[in-house]
């Protein structure tokens, strides 16, 4: 393992122990829950959106490693960003894990890309982000299949 892939790795650790914005927002105005039968991985994710603007995101759920880690990655990349940003991203992180990581502007979202080696884990990463449009869309749920 390359000493960058060790970095990542931990900060993956870090980000499944201690996730950000780990709490259910009685503010939303907007959530739905995910959920990846492949796994049992289970998340609620809430939304709080003005004039088109997330300025605020938070999750609550239970799972795997990963998809703890990227649905913590996922809230701290949002907070702040258009809907039409947070949609960009969406595309950009499926892109990486999906076909290659030859992605711009994705951030500290990179983390993840490792999984992409994991066909059966790429669900666990894209979960938060299938959530996410789901309560983008006024859907109360959202399973990866
Ligand atoms: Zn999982």
């Amino acid at each position: 393992m390359s000493d960058l892939q060790a970095l990542y790795q931990e900060v993956i650790i870090d980000h499944s122990r201690n996730p950000r914005n780990f709490c259910e927002c009685a503010t939303a105005n907007h959530q739905a829950n995910g959920y990846n039968p492949l796994c049992g991985d289970k998340l609620k994710l809430f939304l709080n959106i003005k004039d088109a603007i997330i300025e605020n995101v938070c999750f609550k759920g239970e799972g795997c490693a990963i998809s703890t880690a990227s649905a913590s990655l996922m809230t701290e990349a949002l907070k702040g960003k258009t809907i039409k940003e947070a949609e960009k991203l969406f595309e950009g992180f499926h892109h990486m894990l999906t076909e290659d990581d030859n992605v711009e502007d994705l951030g500290k979202l990179k983390i993840l890309a490792g999984v992409r080696t994991f066909p059966m884990r790429v669900k666990c990463a894209t979960l938060a982000w299938h959530t996410m449009k789901a309560a983008l869309r006024n859907k109360r749920s959202a399973t990866t299949e």
